[in-house]
């Protein structure tokens, strides 16, 4: 490709700035490019091969009906449209830092002035007997559509049980992982089935949530124990079948019953797609403070694939909270290259942790204050809301949200 450059500097007059991944690191960087008026001519191509965007901090509620998967995941065609943003349904497959282009996996070779790659992370493999045949992950919508059809399976096959006959007994279902993840999908859970189901939530430190503040540990202990949720920490899973669990505790083994098993551990950065560019141990491409690429001022690295460090070298938590921040710097840093400006150092800000805890119930820590129930439940869905990507889609989100608010109240006689 031919590119056009003023006589004063070296900037292209129509820069291709071309973005790999259309996640929270991706998309979030795309429509931030929106708000700066001298990039209206620029070409800005997202490589994305799936068909929907997933906000997955709220996947949770599609196993308990709460949302609908319009809510969480919309489609990029519907996100992108009226944008300057071109998006190509496919995946890159190779990426040339000395040629400055991207194959896509349809064999398309495509030219940029500027990359943006945000390709995240994917289930870290487990050499565990039988984590792989038996155990359903929580990561992508194909996975929360999977669970709910076990699910669903699982509440028909008991109501087609004679209780006369077989005294109901409730179904084992194991939670393998003590972080945000398996707490949340533990409390949903459990509200879904109700007393059908025996939940037991494993994790192989001294403590669940051990990344979080002491107030929402707490919360979330009081709300697995209300559901009861046995919570086994110390324990390691060293075996799974498709009907149970061996359990390590020490030194002693023990084997589980459990019909369903949820495995919320683990992710890996997705590997980078050319010749090696500088990583961190864990596989993380190392970045500059402005989070250019270290080796190459045209690339940006950012979310869950990157290593973004801030101003003491402390690194910036794999969260879509992270993420989102920093594609407004990419944004940014972008919109300055493009002008011959200098890119400037991004910040990470921690605003807070929020985790679903059950139907209408969450808890929250933002700046030392922590908040449970109901109020929490009511600020996440309302803070999320806000964060998801386009006005557009935000308002249609609020509205149903409202809806259901106004039909809860006249139902209830409020
Ligand atoms: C169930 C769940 C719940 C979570 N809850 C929270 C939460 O409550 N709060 C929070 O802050 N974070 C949460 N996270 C973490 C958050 O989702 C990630 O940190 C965030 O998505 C990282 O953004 P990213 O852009 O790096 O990656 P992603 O958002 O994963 O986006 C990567 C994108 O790249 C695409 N891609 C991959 N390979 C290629 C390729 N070769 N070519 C083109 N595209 C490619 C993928 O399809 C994907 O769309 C949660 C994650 C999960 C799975």
């Amino acid at each position: 490709m031919i590119q056009t450059f003023t006589t004063q500097n070296t900037q292209p007059i129509r820069p291709h700035i071309c973005i790999v991944g259309g996640g929270f690191g991706g998309l979030y960087t795309a429509l931030y490019l929106q708000k700066y008026r001298h990039l209206r001519r620029s070409r800005i191509t997202l490589i994305e091969p799936k068909e929907r965007f997933l906000f997955t901090p709220m996947m949770y509620e599609l196993i308990t009906n709460e949302l609908k998967e319009w809510e969480i995941a919309p489609t990029y065609s519907s996100l992108i449209a009226g944008t300057s943003i071109s998006w190509q349904q496919t995946s890159a497959s190779a990426i040339d830092l000395a040629r400055q282009t991207v194959t896509t996996s349809q064999g398309e070779t495509l030219t940029y002035d500027y990359l943006v790659v945000a390709n995240g992370a994917e289930s870290r493999p487990v050499n565990i007997p039988g984590v792989q045949e038996h155990a359903l992950t929580f990561r992508s919508l194909e996975d929360s559509q999977r669970l709910k059809v076990r699910l669903d399976q699982m509440v028909r096959s008991l109501s087609f049980e004679n209780p006369l006959k077989n005294p109901r007994m409730p179904i084992p279902v194991t939670i393998i992982g003590g972080g945000a993840s398996g707490v949340e999908l533990a409390g949903k859970v459990s509200d879904y089935l109700g007393d059908r189901a025996q939940i037991t939530l494993i994790e192989s430190g001294p403590t669940i949530l051990k990344a979080f503040a002491t107030g929402l540990r707490r919360l979330a202990q009081r709300a697995l124990a209300r559901r009861k949720i046995s919570v086994l920490t110390e324990t390691l899973v060293t075996n799974v079948t498709a009907k149970t669990l061996t359990l390590r505790q020490g030194n002693t083994e023990q084997v589980i019953p459990s019909q369903l098993t949820l495995w919320a551990v683990g992710t890996q950065p997705r590997p980078w797609l050319g010749e090696g560019v500088p990583e961190n141990d864990y596989g993380q491409r190392l970045t500059r403070r402005s989070l250019q690429l270290i080796s190459h001022d045209n690339v940006f690295v950012l979310g869950d694939s990157a290593d973004v460090r801030g101003r003491h070298h402390q690194p910036a938590p794999n969260t879509a909270q992270a993420a989102f921040q920093a594609a407004n710097r990419v944004a940014a840093n972008l919109a300055a290259l493009t002008q011959g400006k200098s890119p400037k150092p991004f910040n990470y800000l921690h605003l807070g942790d929020m985790i679903t805890l059950g139907i209408g119930d969450a808890g929250l820590w933002s700046f030392g204050i922590t908040l449970g129930g109901r109020l929490a439940a009511l600020s996440r869905r309302g803070v999320y809301i806000f964060r998801m990507p386009t006005r557009r889609h935000q308002v249609k989100v609020a509205r149903r949200a409202l809806s259901e608010s106004l039909n809860f109240l006249k139902a209830n006689s409020i």
